[in-house]
């Protein structure tokens, strides 16, 4: 898609720094990393989301994000590490391309310290549960 900033990086066109490519997947450095090392996976083919990505891309995907995993991990000497993939913009995704972001992590770095779950309301997660389940 020629007005997707990803498309254009793949097609080079836009300068990325690349850690890994192969004929599907490519993975570079977010230039606006939440800590040094933050990368991303995209598939070459434009695919806006997980809801539209076909299984074959994925799962070139993730294993790459696994490789490329584990070279920020002994190139960056993180001590943990966040996979996010955000879908839409109430996900809070600015680019319509797919990406998996592999994200550094030190201790006490002060990003996403703590989850705030909240538990259901009484028979809130059988309703759920039943919404979600006869969609599979
Ligand atoms: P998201 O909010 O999940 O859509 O994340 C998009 C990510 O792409 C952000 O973390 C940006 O910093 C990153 N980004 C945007 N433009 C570029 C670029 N030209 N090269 C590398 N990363 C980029
Ligand atoms: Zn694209």
């Amino acid at each position: 898609m020629s007005d997707c900033i990803f498309c254009q990086i793949v097609e080079g066109k836009i300068p990325s720094s690349k850690l890994y490519e192969d004929d599907a997947v490519l993975s570079f450095l977010d230039i606006n990393p939440i800590n040094p090392g933050h990368a991303l996976v995209i598939p070459k083919k434009h695919v806006t989301s997980i809801f539209d990505i076909d299984d074959e891309t994925l799962q070139k995907c993730i294993v790459v994000a696994s490789r490329v995993a584990r070279a920020i991990k002994k190139g960056v000497k993180c001590e943990g590490m966040n996979v996010l993939q955000n879908n839409f913009r109430a996900a809070g995704q600015l680019i319509d391309h797919f990406h998996i972001h592999l994200i550094p992590r030190f201790e006490n770095d002060g990003f996403l310290t703590s989850w705030p779950g909240k538990p259901y309301e009484p028979g809130k997660m059988e309703e759920i549960y039943n919404a979600i389940k006869q969609n599979l």
